[in-house]
């Protein structure tokens, strides 16, 4: 099946303006003839169900949290990129697309990522007429700071609360229109199917969390805005309802799921410190601003690091990349990182952390300046770990974080399935196999503020789609599926939690499948996946009912989904032979231990179609054609 990305002709520069002018339009009085169902509250479904609201289609809007204010998208720390140039350092839209392409290790389609660049700096002006709060300059202008991966300084941020700052914009925008009647709001459902009816994605089933009540919505298009799935991994740094379950059903119903073992280990969170810890913390990456990371030099060296010499430090990421020092991009940093504790150099009590200091920082700009940068994160780590990072330097490790895989879209955000769009964290789009600090939320906000309304409006107008109600067969097919589901769920009746299944499915996937990968483990990891998933069916205990309030099924059904995917997941590992961002099989490195491609027999989106439960899903390639950017071996020195 040939994938068509439906990427425009002409120039790089000129491909959106002109697909813009090439998409059809609904006129403003048509608007209001179309529904539009968004799945997802987050920087991505909150900027994309106001947007659509005020262009003046009918929106339903669907999250799991009781507020849309809730969604992951609050946790996000440390910036948001654009390419203003503000700094004057040399900043440019071609800059920073060009960084995105390296940093996703070439692995990612140049027109998307050329569009992100471009509206980047409508985000920031937006943003700030909505009045988010960005840090600014002492003069009034807005501050930025730098991320991995780049040498200019191109983040704006408020403080380490961006996410949460740029989601209550996104939040007040959806509430006017949630007043003006164009959003309804349905918090609490959580979408369990989507319902596909002569090839047009119609609606959606969903479970109300609170009666246990299964609801069926219909729509003229779904847009899918669900976040990603790095809980798959159970220890992770994203909130504990983050989950695989939309995007994996929608796969199941015919979506493509895109490059799913192209997954994020961040390399600055605290490290993990027991068996039962449920969660991991993230610490920024703007704190490798001004933050140096270091190991002893010596194996197995225990004194407190107050006591170690400056000349018995090992600064290896200063050492080994003079260009980009600390802030060379994640997986590069989060695989030194692995490689100084592998090497008995790591710190702390498991000897699995190294240290982030601030002590040169503190010296240079004293502790005032350092404490108005970071002041939150720093005394985060305080409270969680009860050590001061002022005083002495931090330990971090790397954990699993984001994800660059999701389901499949072409340049219109949209599925290969008709109508079925996709957004932010849930799509594959534009960060290949590797995503840069602070660019996740510039693609949550571009897709939802300045793609979708365009590309939306273009598929209405150029499709016809019948009447349909609920009461149509596929609605009732759905729903019975959700309902049988639900009730398996709850029959198990097993002695073994969710959570336990859970927790093993994370050491199997960070052992054989995490931050370095080989084709025997990946082997083992998919057997062991199923003959985990056999004993869930069999062993699991679900408590309570389906008619009320029950988040032990909530996560009985998300980790069920986890257990499926986990297989897919190992599976495209195992199928790119290459190493290529995150994806790191230590078969293809180069003799400086960096990821080596193959980008003759690899330089393609790997797409998977499913094909039933017991039958292999079969692979699509979409091929990766760079006319702009030479492939060269990704260097950061
Ligand atoms: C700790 C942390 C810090 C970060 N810091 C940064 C940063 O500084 N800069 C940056 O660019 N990126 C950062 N990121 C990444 C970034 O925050 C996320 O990629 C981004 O916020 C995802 O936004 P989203 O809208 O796609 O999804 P989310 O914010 O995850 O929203 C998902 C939405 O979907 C809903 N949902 C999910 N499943 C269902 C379902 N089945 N049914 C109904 N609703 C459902 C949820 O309720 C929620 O409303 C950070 C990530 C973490 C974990």
């Amino acid at each position: 099946m040939h994938l068509d990305a439906k990427i425009p002709s002409g120039p790089l520069a000129e491909k959106w303006d002109k697909h813009r002018f090439e998409l059809k339009l609904v006129n403003p009085a048509n608007k209001r003839k179309y529904n539009i169902i968004v799945v997802g509250s987050g920087l991505a479904g909150g900027s994309a169900a106001a947007s659509l609201g005020e262009l003046g289609y009918y929106v339903k809007n669907f999250c799991i949290q009781d507020s849309p204010r809730r969604a992951h998208s609050i946790a996000a720390q440390g910036g948001i990129n654009a390419a203003k140039n503000y700094q004057n350092d040399g900043d440019s839209i071609w800059r920073l697309f060009y960084d995105t392409i390296k940093g996703g290790d070439f692995r990612a389609r140049e027109a998307n990522v050329y569009r992100l660049a471009q509206v980047s700096n409508h985000i920031i002006d937006h943003c700030v007429a909505q009045g988010i709060p960005f840090a600014r300059e002492y003069g009034g202008l807005l501050a930025n700071r730098s991320f991995g991966g780049a040498q200019v300084s191109r983040t704006f941020y408020a403080r380490g609360q961006t996410g949460q700052q740029l989601l209550l914009g996104a939040y007040s925008s959806l509430m006017r229109q949630v007043a003006a009647g164009q959003v309804t709001m349905f918090p609490r459902r959580e979408m369990l199917d989507i319902v596909v009816i002569n090839g047009q994605t119609r609606g959606i089933v969903v479970r109300n969390l609170i009666t246990g009540e299964i609801e069926s919505h219909g729509a003229d298009a779904v847009v899918l805005c669900t976040g990603g799935y790095a809980n798959v991994f159970y220890l992770s740094t994203n909130a504990m309802a983050s989950n695989v379950s939309a995007t994996f059903r929608a796969y199941k119903k015919g979506a493509f799921f895109a490059n799913p073992c192209y997954t994020q280990i961040h390399p600055t969170c605290i490290p993990v410190h027991g068996t039962y810890q449920s969660k991991l913390t993230l610490m920024s990456e703007s704190l490798r601003n001004d933050g140096r990371v270091w190991v002893p030099k010596t194996p197995g060296d225990k004194r407190p690091p107050n006591q170690i010499p400056e000349s018995e430090r090992d600064y290896y990421l200063e050492e080994k990349y003079p260009s980009f020092g600390n802030l060379v991009p994640r997986d590069v940093a989060s695989r030194n990182a692995k490689t100084q504790c592998d090497m008995g150099k790591g710190v702390g009590e498991t000897g699995f952390a190294v240290y982030l200091d601030f002590a040169d920082a503190i010296k240079r700009d004293g502790k005032e300046v350092i404490e108005q940068k970071y002041g939150n994160l720093l005394q985060m780590y305080e409270k969680i770990t009860a050590s001061n990072p002022y005083e002495e330097p931090m330990m971090i490790y790397p954990a699993s974080h984001y994800v660059m895989g999701g389901l499949w879209v072409d340049y219109n955000l949209m599925s290969n399935l008709d109508g079925l769009f996709v957004m932010g964290e849930a799509n594959f789009s534009d960060h290949g196999a590797n995503r840069l600090g602070a660019s996740a939320l510039m693609q949550g906000l571009a897709d939802g503020y300045f793609v979708i309304p365009y590309t939306v409006g273009g598929y209405l107008a150029g499709t016809s789609r019948p009447e349909i109600t609920t009461d149509h067969p596929a609605f009732t097919e759905a729903t019975r599926y959700v309902t049988e589901r639900t009730r398996k769920l709850l029959s198990i009746n097993g002695k073994r939690t969710v959570d336990d299944f859970h927790r093993e499915l994370g050491h199997i996937l960070w052992e054989y499948c995490g931050m370095s990968r080989n084709d025997d483990g990946l082997l083992k990891a998919k057997t062991l996946i199923q003959e985990l998933r056999e004993e869930f069916w069999e062993n699991a205990v679900v408590p309570g009912s389906s008619e009320d309030f029950n988040q032990s099924l909530e996560r009985a059904g998300r980790v069920a989904d986890f257990l499926e995917f986990a297989e897919l997941l190992v599976m495209d590992a195992f199928e790119r032979k290459e190493s290529c961002g995150g994806h790191f099989n230590e078969a293809y490195q180069t003799e400086e231990h960096e990821a080596m491609r193959d980008d003759e027999n690899f330089c393609h989106v790997a797409a998977w179609e499913y094909k039933g439960d017991d039958t292999d899903p079969e692979l699509h390639k979409e091929s990766l054609v760079f006319e702009n950017i030479e492939l060269t071996q990704r260097s950061y020195k």
